[in-house]
């Protein structure tokens, strides 16, 4: 701890570490997704970290994302993929951003911002292969297509990618093989058309590791980056980056039958010590966890009860000899005993993302090493092994 009463520690080796163990899997490119702020870990030193293991592509969702990147500095091929009407493309196209376009209505305003800027647009178009999510339809697809070709001979703008999503790259192959199947068809329409996209883009994380006709030029890789298992069931070997910890801020005895928290949903069965850390649901504590999930305090896994409040939670400490300032890690990688994201996702009846994207711009992030797995190009093949090799539980 550095004076604050928690904080988000996040290890850029370890995000380093993932990005080279996902580069490894496959012969595409990586594209390092760094949206919704590095999916709280902090988007400008993960990228820059990613960088480091081998991306070479960052993905984002929305221009402020893009923007943020290339005000810090950063050079690298960036696609952005949700945009409005609103969009300030020129903005983007002005930065040198690829942008994603999946109606004609935005591909027209792409254009007009090309024109203003005099800048030829690099464009990535998104074909819906089956996720019924974002993506022109089947339906749409040849329409898209041949308002791309109209402005690419106009010169405006060029198809540099055609892409999608995959709905169950984790759950189901048959689902994947049928997405693949629908993808392989819109591209070959897109040539027939006359556009020439030199990256065709499909896979996510766990598409990384189970599917590799998915790959083709360009992996789009965001949960494995922060190294939570895309897989169910299958330990790829990512080492978890964020660690978030706190401390205890008060210490009481109270005697068995005592009412804790709002609506006393937990009523103490013995006497007890409570501990109570600051943090709660505004700062991604799920709330309504009672009786399951658990944090790290003096080397032991300790139970949150009663009502997780908006600022903060309390631990059932036993009989633990538990004083004021005690740290307390309520998620990490493992190595001590602590939880970590996938264990709050269980309790919390969702996905490792929404713990780590939930917590809240209230808790500081620190950032730990260079995010340097290699300066030299001998150690390449050695040091992931310090990340991966590690024991855990
Ligand atoms: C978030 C996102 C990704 C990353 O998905 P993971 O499953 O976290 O690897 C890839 N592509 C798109 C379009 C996304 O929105």
């Amino acid at each position: 701890m550095t004076g604050e009463q928690a904080e988000a520690v996040v290890d850029l080796a370890a995000i380093a570490g993932n990005v080279e163990r996902i580069a490894g899997a496959t012969s595409a490119a990586v594209m390092a997704v760094v949206k919704a702020d590095g999916f709280g870990h902090g988007a400008v030193p993960v990228a820059r970290a990613a960088l480091s293991g081998g991306a070479t592509w960052l993905g984002v969702t929305s221009a402020t994302e893009a923007l943020e990147l290339r005000t810090a500095g950063l050079t690298a091929p960036v696609l952005s993929w949700l945009h409005s009407p609103a969009t300030d493309f020129a903005a983007l196209l002005a930065a040198d951003v690829d942008v994603s376009v999946a109606a004609p209505e935005l591909l027209d305003a792409v254009a007009a911002a090309a024109r203003a800027t005099g800048r030829t647009a690099r464009v990535h178009l998104k074909i819906d292969t089956g996720m019924s999510r974002h993506g022109a339809t089947a339906d749409g697809w040849p329409e898209l297509v041949a308002w791309s070709r109209k402005y690419e001979r106009e010169g405006v703008l060029r198809v540099r990618g055609v892409w999608s999503h995959l709905a169950t790259a984790d759950s189901s192959p048959y689902g994947v093989t049928a997405q693949t199947a629908a993808f392989t068809e819109a591209v070959a329409y897109a040539r027939d058309a006359g556009l020439d996209p030199e990256l065709l883009h499909l896979a996510n994380s766990a598409a990384v590791f189970t599917a590799p006709r998915t790959h083709f030029d360009l992996v789009r890789a965001g949960i494995a980056v922060y190294g939570v298992e895309p897989v169910p069931g299958r330990a790829i070997g990512l080492r978890p980056a964020l660690t978030l910890r706190t401390q205890v801020i008060m210490v009481k005895r109270v005697p068995a039958g005592t009412g804790v928290s709002y609506q006393h949903t937990h009523v103490t069965s013995r006497p007890t010590t409570l501990a109570l850390i600051p943090l709660g649901f505004a700062d991604g504590i799920p709330r309504g966890v009672d009786g399951r999930a658990q944090v790290l305090l003096g080397g032991r896994r300790l139970p949150i009860i009663g009502r997780v409040a908006m600022d903060q939670c309390v631990v059932d400490a036993g009989d633990l000899d538990v004083h004021l300032g005690d740290p307390v890690t309520v998620l990490g990688p493992g190595d001590d005993g602590e939880p970590t994201a996938a264990d709050w996702a269980a309790w919390a009846a969702t996905n490792p993302h929404e713990i780590l994207t939930g917590i809240g711009t209230r808790v500081p992030r620190r950032h730990e090493g260079k995010g340097t797995v290699a300066s030299d190009a001998g150690a390449r093949g050695a040091l992931p092994l310090l990340h991966h090799g590690r024991k855990r539980r």
